[in-house]
């Protein structure tokens, strides 16, 4: 078909359309150079340009601080598994060289598949124990599933870690934490030593530039792929605080593993985020994507935005709930605003509710292969005309 449908697929994800018609028109000709965005040098001054906006735009939205750098790398979510554990191993090596391995402990807060993943990453990369600070499936309504964000008096972090790690929004599992501090859901900084430097990493890959980040300066290392809300795939976000930019050479010297020389945040630091070849085209559209979040008025924008469409969609899926038609998969409380995930119930009627979602013009809403159901993910370009027409189809559904 030649009309566009409304994606609500997990990532790679729905842009604003006119985001694209602008970057179709730059794949061509990137800003009166005559070459194409996908074909120019990384290092021409006008690509130099959009790599400082993009900073600017998010230094500026997330009122990021002067303590922290902004850093563009490749890899995914996936490569920073890898990189957080080897760049902040180095950096307690740097700090405390005499420790045996055993003796630098990575705390992993694992609140659903992708934290998980990075735990297992941790334990496969050595150089430290992994402890984890809790797991929330003991605290699930079946006692095995991602379905929660843990009550805070669960939570046990050890004495100067290497690493605090979270996963601020379980993109498969549709739990986030809440970014208001009195919520029993959100994340429990208080847990944590005050003015310490701490070592806190927060994996914000389906979450940022959703709403703002809580405690941001507070964190070791923010990260984020960029293909949920933010462009396409082929770009990793980075904030981190600059005593986590470590001469990672010198730790190796002192006994630390070794860190490959594009994961390194010094080299990503020290080359300007062009060490090597960036990924042009995901910044370039990531740019024209954030300059018009900006014009709509940012993260506190979306936030706004994003709480209104997921509240909707809370409330249908419990209307369905009460009709024995619906199933929410997460406790109240601890339920994602970018995924909303539950079960339709009933012999063949979740076949039937994805044919008639897809006839009506909405599509990708399955839930991820691992966990089944139906996941419906509301990032920043999914509006919220578009986020009433699929309740009002979920209404139409309960009603046959
Ligand atoms: N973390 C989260 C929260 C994710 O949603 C994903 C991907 N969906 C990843 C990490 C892995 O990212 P990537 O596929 O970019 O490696």
């Amino acid at each position: 078909s030649d009309s566009r449908v409304t994606n609500f697929g997990a990532g790679p994800s729905a842009l604003p359309e006119s985001v694209l018609q602008e970057a179709a028109k730059g794949l061509l000709n990137f800003r009166g150079t005559g070459i194409g965005i996908a074909e120019i040098s990384h290092r021409s001054k006008e690509f130099t340009a959009v790599l400082t906006e993009v900073e600017s735009q998010i230094r500026t939205q997330l009122d990021v601080p002067q303590t922290h750098s902004i850093l563009f790398t490749q890899g995914g979510g996936s490569a920073q598994f890898s990189a957080v554990v080897l760049n902040l191993l180095a950096r307690h090596r740097l700090l405390h060289p005499d420790l045996s391995d055993d003796e630098r402990v990575l705390d992993y807060v694992v609140t659903g598949s992708w934290s998980k993943k990075a735990a297992e990453e941790a334990r496969r990369l050595g150089g430290g124990r992994v402890n984890v600070a809790v797991d929330a499936r003991p605290y699930s309504k079946d006692a095995r599933s991602f379905d929660n964000i843990p009550a805070h008096d669960t939570y046990s972090f050890s004495p100067d870690s290497a690493l605090i790690y979270y996963c601020e929004n379980e993109t498969v599992d549709g739990v986030e934490f809440s970014n208001d501090a009195s919520s029993p859901a959100s994340f429990p900084f208080h847990l944590l030593p005050q003015n310490a430097l701490l070592p806190l990493v927060g994996d914000y890959s389906s979450s940022f530039m959703s709403r703002p980040i809580p405690r941001l300066a507070d964190h070791a290392v923010v990260y984020a792929g960029a293909q949920k809300n933010i462009g396409p795939a082929g770009l990793t976000i980075l904030i981190v605080r600059k005593d986590c930019i470590v001469d990672v050479d010198a730790a190796a010297k002192l006994g630390a593993t070794p860190v490959p020389i594009t994961m390194s945040y010094k080299t990503l630091a020290d080359g300007n985020s062009v060490y090597n070849t960036p990924s042009v085209l995901s910044i370039y559209i990531s740019g024209l994507v954030l300059k018009h979040s900006q014009e709509l008025g940012g993260v506190k924008y979306y936030e706004e935005v994003n709480k209104r469409k997921a509240d909707k969609l809370y409330a249908a899926i419990k209307e369905g709930e009460a009709k024995g038609l619906f199933k929410a998969k997460v406790k109240e409380g601890s339920g994602s605003l970018m995924n909303v995930v539950f079960d339709v119930l009933g012999e063949g009627a979740e076949a039937k509710f994805v044919s008639g979602a897809e006839a009506r013009g909405m599509k990708a809403i399955k839930g991820h292969r691992s966990v089944g159901g139906i996941r419906i993910s509301l990032y920043n370009a999914v509006t919220e005309e578009q986020t009433d027409t699929l309740i009002a189809y979920m209404k139409e559904f309960l009603a046959q």
